[in-house]
């Protein structure tokens, strides 16, 4: 359920500018923007610009940026590569503190939580940018914006944890964008849910620092990270990403009490080889334990990856069938709305406790947190 969309401010387009810059890793590509006058075509809001946490200033021009490991370096007149972030005079501000370019009300299977209360609604949240370029985006024309660039909707932290209250949302997830860029925002938004009595759900591509990470473990229930594969050459060239970064976010979430469920989008020819997908679940079992929900996500052709066809089922059954082999107990098969993937099988007696289809709960027999057949204690936050 769409909450709105509504326009707030709409700026022209900024002249996208390439200007030399410095990122810590040479994976990734320099696609840095000019900003031209310095703060001054981001959108007003009563937050103002709002000073960002976790940066290192280096002279009264120069910060470097620390929340992701892109850790861009940014003179004056700057943005930064997730556009969510500009420098002034020595301080690194957010630019979309409070600016919301989606608000939607959306059952808690679609972020995929699958082990975090069943049918209930999350209360889900964007703001404009990602510090990712995956050529898949489903949501590129918000991720892939400045705030500047974006219809917005302007709201502070306690009108969020009050929009979920009066919306009986048991939750707030920070999804659709890459929320690691709205960090400030997600944080002070998420204090407030905690003492509402509201979960806080992260849903992310995993691109964090180990600090920052450890900083939003004390107010995180739960998170899905996309592991969009197991190949840094893929991952290199689709998504502009470092998959030892993930790894050891996936580790801080798990290791510090976060309930963590992962997708994995099978795209075919790029990321669908099932030696790669034993390594990656074999991984996952032995890392995060095996009772950590996957998600194997169907792809369908958009963006920048249109030249492909829809992932095969019989890939993503025989991805799913070898994540089992490797120890997993709990393989979902997304994207195929009445595909039995989609169910939630007791490890031990293999009858069928959740009934899904798409995003609808048709029977729940765990009862609670246990197979309400043989008892067994089924991992995940039910109540
Ligand atoms: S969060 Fe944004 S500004 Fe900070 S290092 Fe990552 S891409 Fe750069």
């Amino acid at each position: 359920m769409k909450i709105f969309n509504n326009k707030l401010t709409r700026r022209d387009f900024l002249k996208k500018g390439c200007i030399f810059a410095t990122c810590s890793t040479g994976l990734f590509a320099l696609d840095f923007f000019k900003a031209g006058s310095l703060l001054a075509d981001i959108p007003k809001t009563r937050f103002g610009p709002y000073e960002a946490m976790f940066y290192n200033k280096i002279d009264e021009e120069t910060v470097q940026c620390m929340l992701c490991p892109r850790k861009c370096t940014l003179t004056n007149g700057m943005r930064s590569f997730c556009r969510a972030r500009e420098p002034k005079e020595g301080k690194l501000y957010s630019v979309v503190y409070g600016l919301l370019t989606a608000v939607h009300i959306d059952p808690i299977e679609k972020k995929p939580l699958f082990h975090v209360l069943p049918g209930s609604k999350s209360f889900s949240i964007a703001t404009a940018g990602c510090n990712l370029r995956c050529k898949f985006c489903q949501n590129w024309q918000i991720s892939q914006s400045k705030p500047e660039e974006v219809d917005n909707q302007e709201l502070s932290p306690a009108e969020v944890a009050d929009l979920a209250l009066k919306n009986n949302c048991k939750t707030i997830a920070y999804t659709y964008t890459e929320p690691t860029i709205f960090f400030e925002y997600m944080v002070d938004t998420a204090k407030l849910a905690k003492q509402k009595g509201i979960k806080n759900l992260y849903h992310t591509g995993g691109f964090i620092n180990p600090d920052p990470c450890k900083y939003l473990t004390g107010l995180l229930d739960a998170a899905n990270v996309d592991l969009k594969g197991f190949d840094q050459s893929y991952l290199t060239e689709t998504c502009q990403e470092e998959l030892q970064s993930v790894l050891t976010m996936l580790k801080i979430l798990r290791d510090n009490g976060v309930w963590v469920e992962i997708t994995n989008l099978v795209v075919p020819t790029l990321n669908d080889d099932m030696g790669k997908i034993r390594e990656m679940t074999s991984w996952i079992a032995k890392n995060l334990g095996p009772d950590t929900p996957l998600h194997l996500s169907r792809f369908y052709p958009q963006y920048k990856l249109k030249n492909l066809y829809p992932t095969p089922v019989e890939t993503l059954e025989e991805a799913r069938e070898t994540a089992l082999k490797e120890g997993l107990n709990f393989v979902y098969i997304g994207n195929i709305p009445g595909h039995k993937g989609e169910h939630t099988y007791c490890p031990n007696c293999k009858k069928t406790l959740i009934e899904r289809v798409g995003y609808t709960i048709l029977k729940n027999q765990i009862k609670n947190g246990t197979c309400g057949y043989c008892n067994t204690q089924i991992a995940g936050l039910w109540e």
